[in-house]
């Protein structure tokens, strides 16, 4: 997926949306380890540190093709909230994160900056 199409997405109004709906209705809980996760534009103020990043998850991996596709990008049912840690396992279980990869501060996945 080009890098500019992600980008564009997961900075539309739509996704930010549904970003935050997926986190109200997990009351800001990781999914999986139930921890409480830091979201911007949600969470209240806190210092970096101590900030465990809260992530949304598709649960079909967005690709070329489906990430034009509103019923797979914006769609709560393929959409899960979860932490920086419990994210990063996901995608190393499915072996998708390469060493040129790396998660940003929103949880995409992107090309590490040489
Ligand atoms: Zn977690
Ligand atoms: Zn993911």
């Amino acid at each position: 997926m080009s890098y500019g199409t992600r980008q564009k997405f997961y900075h539309s109004k739509a996704w930010n949306d549904v970003r935050k709906t997926v986190w109200i209705k997990q009351h800001l809980l990781c999914n999986r380890c139930h921890k409480p996760v830091y979201v911007d534009g949600i969470s209240e103020y806190l210092p970096k540190e101590k900030r465990r990043t809260g992530i949304v998850h598709h649960k079909i991996y967005l690709d070329n093709i489906n990430v034009y596709d509103p019923h797979i990008t914006l769609d709560i049912n393929n959409l899960e909230g979860v932490c920086k840690e419990c994210h990063e396992l996901e995608h190393h279980q499915d072996q998708v994160t390469r060493n040129d990869y790396v998660f940003d501060d929103d949880g995409n996945l992107v090309l590490k900056q040489k």
